[in-house]
């Protein structure tokens, strides 16, 4: 059973308008690592989204009304709870997804980090004055929040993805509508018990959790009452929702999958590229969208690459996330670990050749050992799909622009990564890499401060930093004449 030092932060109710509700109807959701149910979670259902979204429209135009420094206030509290309570809301994180605790707990102060970026930002949305284009006319230019948001996403992150997005939204007087995935919603109800002890008004902010996700979806999208979808999942659903979203010309923020390459030149700091590849590739067990999907190694340093990686993989302990000392959990579900093993299948029938794992691990169902593979070409599954599991496959390469061909040959363009000592050539391949985001000589670059977000298929707006806030302003020009 799970041991929480405040155990009212495990709540199982959806929470509509400031209430926490039964609905009637309920799923489980389990303990990735056992199995275990951990708890039975309310389904809200699509009448229960309706009510919330309701809740969030009458909402909205109070909440915008505030100052900025009044919502500040609010978020900044929120923050502080959410410090307060890190080792708490960790805990219900591994117990839902399995990473491990110390991961998770940095993933919760990872969320909260978005909070307080953006309750800074709250005093911060300014406008423009354009010189008029008459003499009798002067331009402003204001800056208002969209309205209510639906916000949709995934498990791998069930905490800081729904964070950062609420944090601008509430920041700029947008109201919220979160629905978590059907896997891991307990991390976003008990944000929910944190808002409300903050302070924040009822409606605001409601947690709507359901087994039926394209229903709630189409509710979201199709909903006059919602302004503006934001998503963060596969590229897939986030289509589903574009064309949902088309009817009401709602505006959109797509966080969707990648399929990240992670570039290491003949020049390059060997170990800092391996320590690199390692956190890119292994962290979250290799279930996030920005994990190195395919290494491609300079034929140069190749077996060198290949030999400390595999030394290196030695450092990490799978396990449950709950036990001292593991740093690779279990994947979410079976489903996941099929993935990976379809992938290991394909890469190996193609002429791959498995250095390290390369199976399951003896630990049962969802663990599946850290996996070194060299010897793997752009024609194997592994270098086109994201794997979204600990399979580390090496691509050799002779030249730059092999290299950054290869990395282009995708319809994804989320995070890449590069390592190299040659200033101009790092300059070069940045430049070129067609992604959003570019790691160059490190592989964690996850931070509130900076841009978040893809190009081509990977998505739509940026998440975090001073740009954060744009996805949930409308701007309105007010042309002042006769004067
Ligand atoms: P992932 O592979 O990260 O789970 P998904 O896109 O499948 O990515 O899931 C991301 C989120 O989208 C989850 O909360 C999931 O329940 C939800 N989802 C899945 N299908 C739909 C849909 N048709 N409409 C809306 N949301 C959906």
């Amino acid at each position: 059973m799970l041991m929480l030092k405040d155990p009212s932060l495990l709540r199982t109710q959806a929470y509509i308008n400031g209430s926490w509700v039964e609905t009637g109807q309920a799923f489980p959701v389990e303990n990735p690592a056992t199995g275990e149910v951990i708890a039975t979670v309310a389904d809200a259902g699509i009448d229960g989204t309706r009510a919330a979204i309701d809740a969030a429209h009458a909402a909205q135009p109070g909440w915008a009304a505030l100052t900025g420094k009044e919502r500040a206030a609010v978020l900044r509290r929120f923050h502080d709870l959410i410090v307060a309570n890190a080792d708490d809301l960790a805990a219900i994180l591994t117990a839902e997804m399995g990473k491990p605790l110390p991961e998770a707990k940095g993933e919760i102060l990872y969320g909260a980090s978005f909070i307080e970026w953006f309750a800074e930002e709250a005093k911060r949305v300014y406008g423009d004055v354009i010189p008029g284009h008459q003499r009798d006319k002067r331009i402003v230019v204001i800056k208002q929040p969209v309205g209510v948001v639906g916000s949709i996403t995934p498990w791998n992150f069930p905490n800081a993805m729904i964070a950062r997005k609420l944090a601008p939204a509430l920041a700029v007087g947008c109201t919220f509508v979160a629905r978590p995935s059907e896997l891991t919603p307990l991390s976003a109800l008990a944000l929910a018990v944190l808002a409300e002890r903050a302070g924040v008004p009822a409606g605001v902010f409601n947690v709507v959790p359901s087994l039926d996700a394209a229903g709630v979806g189409a509710e979201l999208c199709a909903s006059p009452k919602v302004a503006k979808i934001t998503f963060t999942g596969s590229t897939r659903v986030g289509k589903i929702l574009m064309r949902q979203c088309a009817d009401t010309v709602k505006k959109l923020s797509l966080e969707l999958g990648g399929n990240a390459p992670f570039v290491v030149f003949d020049d390059a700091d060997l170990d800092a590229a391996v320590d690199g590849a390692l956190i890119a590739k292994f962290r979250n067990a290799g279930q996030t969208c920005i994990c190195a999907n395919r290494i491609y190694v300079q034929a140069g340093v190749y077996d060198a690459f290949a030999e400390k990686l595999h030394a290196k993989l030695a450092s990490l302990k799978l396990g449950n996330g709950f036990e001292p000392g593991v740093t690779t959990g279990p994947l979410i579900n079976e489903a996941a670990v099929a993935k990976v093993e379809r992938h290991l299948r394909d890469a190996v029938e193609k002429g791959a050749a498995v250095v390290a794992g390369g199976r399951r691990s003896n630990l049962g169902r969802t663990f599946f050992e850290p996996t070194l593979i060299t010897g793997v070409t752009q024609e194997m599954a592994v270098a086109r799909e994201e794997t979204f599991g600990p399979l580390a496959p090496l691509v050799k390469f002779d030249t730059e622009d092999e290299a950054v061909a290869m990395c282009n040959a995708s319809e994804f363009g989320l995070a890449g990564y590069l390592f190299s000592r040659d200033l101009a050539r790092v300059w070069r391949v940045a430049e070129r890499m067609e992604t959003g985001m570019v790691g160059i000589n490190t592989g964690l670059i996850s931070t509130e401060v900076a841009p978040f977000g893809g190009v081509k298929q990977s998505g739509l707006g940026r998440e975090g930093s001073k740009y954060g806030c744009d996805d949930y302003l409308e701007l309105k020009y007010l042309c002042l004449g006769g004067i």
